[in-house]
C-alpha cells in the first residue's frame, strides 16, 4: 500500500473538511456523535470544533435529552455564516443556484443560451442570473426581522465564494484550446463581481458532489458517469478527484467506441458520447426505426423524458424498448473501458439522462460491465444511480466553492487548484 506523506497542515485540513462533512450529512451531531461518525480522536474533534465555532461556521445548541436530564450541546453548520453561490454554465442554458454556508439550497435562477453566444454574452448571462438567484433568494427566505445578515438578507456583500462550472470545449468561450481566452474573461468575470470566484469544469463538480453528498465517502475510488447532452465522467482515485496535466481528465465521452464510427460534435468519429449522449441516443432510435415519431423535432430533454414514457407498461414502445437495450450495451461497454483503466469500487451514474432513463439502463449495463470488464476487474463493483440530490453541478461546484472559501480564511489547505 502506498504511503503518503503528510504534512502536519495537511492533516489538520483533513480533519476540519471530515468533521465539516459528518455535520453537514447530520445536520446537528454532538461532539460526541462526530467522533462516532469521523473515526477521528475526541481530542482531535474537540480542537477542530472550536476552530470551526471561532470561524463562525459552526454553532452550538443546547438540547436536553429526554429522560435523562442532562443536557447535551450539540452543534450544527451555520448556514447564515454566507451565501454560496454555484453557476453552471451549460450548452443551452446558465443556472445559478443560491446555497447557504451549510450548502442548503436556497433559491436559483436559470436563462436559456445560445451555443452561438460569445464570451460577452456569456459573462452577460452569468452576472445576470447570479443576481437574479440571490434576488430570489431574499424573496423565498425573507422573515422580517431576522437580521440584516440572516436569512433576508442576500446581496452580493452575503457571498463569501461563487463556483463556476464551464465546459472545457464550450463554444463561445474561446474553445478547449484557448484557455488564456478563457481567463481573461474570468479576469473580466471577477471585476464585473467583485466577489471570489473559482473556476472548475463539470466533471470535477460532479465528482466533488458525489464525494460530499453521495457515495463518496464510502468508497475510495469511483467514477460518476454524467450523462446528459455531452457524456464524461468525474473520476475519484484513492480519495483525490482526478485532474491531470490541464485538469481534462474524465473527458471519456470522447474516447474511442466504434472505430470510424459516428460522427461526434468534437469532430472525431466513433466518440462514446456519439452512443450514449442524448443526439446519440436518438440517432440509435432513427436507425431502428427512421419513422419513428420521437426520433426528430423535439429538444433533447423532452426527447429523453419521452422515451421514458414510452416505456411505461402495459404496452412499452418496441422501437424504444430496443433503443435503451442498444444504449445500455454502448454504455456498458465503454464502462468497462473505464474499469480496465480506473479499477473502481464504485460507479454512479448522473445527469438529466441518468435521472429519467438510469433504471432502465443499470440491469443491463451492469451486466455488460461484468462481460466485458478484464480479469476481476469488475468483481464486486457496484453501479448504481447517484443519488446526489438537485442539480449536481451547482451543489459540486459550489462545494469547491466553500471548499476555497474555507482555505481562504485559513481553515483548510484548499484542495482546489488556485490556478483554475
Ligand atoms: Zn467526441
Amino acid at each position: 500500500m502506498a504511503v503518503t506523506r503528510r504534512t502536519s497542515r495537511d492533516i489538520r485540513s483533513e480533519s476540519r473538511l471530515d468533521v465539516l462533512h459528518a455535520l453537514l450529512l447530520a445536520g446537528e451531531a454532538s461532539r460526541n456523535d462526530l467522533v462516532g461518525t469521523t473515526g477521528l480522536s475526541s481530542a482531535t474533534v474537540a480542537t477542530v470544533v472550536s476552530d470551526l465555532l471561532e470561524g463562525g461556521l459552526a454553532t452550538e445548541a443546547r438540547r436536553t435529552g429526554g429522560r435523562v436530564g442532562r443536557p447535551t450541546t450539540t452543534l450544527r453548520l451555520n448556514g447564515d455564516r454566507g451565501r454560496i453561490v454555484g453557476v453552471d454554465v451549460a450548452e443551452t442554458y446558465v443556472r445559478a443556484t443560491v446555497f447557504d454556508a451549510a450548502l442548503d439550497e436556497l433559491a436559483s435562477a436559470e436563462v436559456a443560451t445560445d451555443e452561438h453566444d460569445d464570451a460577452d454574452r456569456v459573462v452577460d448571462h452569468i452576472v445576470g442570473v447570479l443576481d437574479r438567484a440571490l434576488e430570489n433568494s431574499a424573496l423565498e427566505s425573507s422573515a422580517p426581522g431576522t437580521g440584516a445578515a440572516g436569512r433576508a438578507g442576500a446581496s452580493r456583500e452575503d457571498v463569501l465564494g461563487v463556483g463556476i462550472s464551464l465546459p472545457g470545449g464550450m463554444a463561445g468561450w474561446g474553445g478547449a484550446a484557448a484557455p488564456d481566452a478563457a481567463w481573461s474573461h474570468v479576469d473580466r468575470l471577477r471585476e464585473r463581481l467583485g466577489l471570489p470566484i473559482v473556476v472548475d469544469n463539470p466533471l470535477k463538480a460532479i465528482a466533488t458532489a458525489e464525494l460530499w453528498f453521495g457515495e463518496g465517502r464510502r468508497h475510495a475510488s469511483m467514477i460518476t458517469v454524467n450523462l446528459g447532452t455531452g457524456v464524461g465522467a468525474g473520476i475519484v482515485l484513492e480519495g483525490t478527484i482526478l485532474r491531470g496535466a490541464t485538469n481534462f481528465a474524465g473527458e471519456w465521452g470522447h474516447s474511442l467506441l466504434a472505430f470510424e464510427g459516428r460522427r461526434c460534435r468534437c469532430g472525431r468519429r466513433g466518440c462514446v458520447e456519439a452512443y450514449v449522449g442524448a443526439e446519440g441516443i436518438r440517432q440509435t432510435l432513427a436507425e431502428i426505426d427512421p419513422g419513428h415519431p420521437l426520433a426528430a423535432g423535439t429538444t433533447q430533454r423532452e426527447f429523453i423524458g419521452a422515451l421514458a414514457a414510452a416505456l411505461e407498461p402495459p404496452s412499452p414502445d418496441p422501437a424504444v424498448t430496443e433503443t435503451i437495450e442498444r444504449t445500455a450495451r454502448y454504455l456498458g461497454s465503454a464502462i468497462a473501458d473505464l474499469v480496465a483503466i480506473v479499477n473502481p469500487e464504485m460507479i454512479t451514474l448522473t445527469g438529466w439522462t441518468a435521472w429519467a432513463l438510469g433504471g432502465h439502463l443499470v440491469p443491463d449495463v451492469r451486466r455488460r460491465v461484468g462481460e466485458e470488464s478484464p480479469g476481476d476487474a469488475a468483481a464486486g463493483l457496484a453501479i448504481e444511480v447517484s443519488t446526489v440530490r438537485g442539480n449536481s453541478v451547482a451543489t459540486g461546484i459550489a462545494t469547491i466553492a466553500l471548499e476555497r472559501f474555507l482555505g481562504d480564511v485559513g481553515l483548510v489547505t484548499t484542495r482546489v487548484p488556485t490556478a483554475l
